[in-house]
């Protein structure tokens, strides 16, 4: 599993850290020594990373193959950042300020996803937002999310946490490290206090990771 992901990113290059809002900017020079050397087995990843991992990360890349270590994204022709997925237009809340009407449960079949998170990463982005509906009831939620982790892609999941103390769901959320918007519901229980009206919500959002069982 890899530490840090280095992509261009509009008119710049840069190192993210999976569950971190910082970066690194490094330049085109040094994206193409990375995205060379990413060819090269056994390369290790080159001291001024392994400096700039230590300075913005505290993480120790000293020594390490670059291969695995580093997510090296290939440049594309199409120049996007940012992407919304939503998965289904499904939801297990019925709050009454939501824009959805009609809840349909459905998303696409794998292959159909499949597809579309690979055009995403070939037309370059490096930001994916999983959305809905809720995405966390869609059956294949863990699948597309750990599709847009192997496909290097920074993931943030608009929820309505509900489901952040289900097992399966911590199996993706927990194991890689937690995307932002997870980390932003744990420490703000009062947003969603005010945001949601639906029985049990706040509750339910509360037996999140590190509680639920
Ligand atoms: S949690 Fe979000 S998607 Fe679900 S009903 Fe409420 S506003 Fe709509």
């Amino acid at each position: 599993m890899y530490e840090v992901i280095a992509s261009p990113f509009l008119d710049d290059s840069l190192v993210l850290r999976p569950g971190s809002q910082q970066a690194v900017k490094i330049g085109a020079q040094r994206y193409r020594e990375l995205l060379g050397a990413a060819a090269v087995p056994d390369a290790p990843c080159p001291p001024w990373l392994v400096d700039a991992a230590h300075a913005r990360w505290g993480l120790d890349l000293g020594g390490r193959p670059l291969a695995g270590t580093v997510m090296v994204r290939e440049p594309s022709p199409y120049g996007y950042g940012r992407a919304s997925y939503e998965l289904n237009l499904g939801c297990n809340y019925d709050c009454e300020h939501c824009y959805l009407g009609l809840k349909q449960f459905k998303g696409m079949a794998w292959d159909d996803r499949e597809r579309v998170l690979h055009i995403m990463q070939d037309a370059g982005v490096l930001w994916v937002q999983l959305t809905g509906g809720e995405p966390t009831i869609d059956p294949l939620f863990n699948e597309v999310y750990m599709l847009a982790w192997d496909l290097g892609m920074m993931i943030t999941v608009l929820s309505n946490g509900s489901r952040l103390h289900n097992p399966r769901i911590l199996e993706v959320l927990v194991a890689p490290p937690v995307p932002d918007h997870v980390e932003r519901v744990r420490r703000d229980g009062g947003v969603l206090r005010r945001a949601d009206s639906a029985p049990g919500c706040v509750p339910a959002v509360h037996q999140g990771p590190g509680r639920g069982a």
